[in-house]
């Protein structure tokens, strides 16, 4: 008893902001390789990678 829990409200920094934005899928995409030729697949592929959370994906050209 005395303590008042719920008191100090965190505030959301930028990052975190972006992450939410992340985990709702709506990442900022950004080409880090364009048009690279993947041995494995054997056709070109674009590298992306999110400037927020750095979660990386490959699509295919
Ligand atoms: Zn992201």
């Amino acid at each position: 008893m005395g303590e008042v829990l719920g008191f100090k409200r965190p505030r959301p920094s930028e990052k975190h902001r972006g992450k939410t934005l992340c985990r709702s899928n709506f990442h900022k995409w950004e080409v880090v390789k364009d048009k690279q030729f993947d041995v494995r697949q054997g056709r070109l592929i674009t590298v992306l990678r999110c400037a927020r959370c750095g979660e990386m994906k490959v699509k295919a050209t």
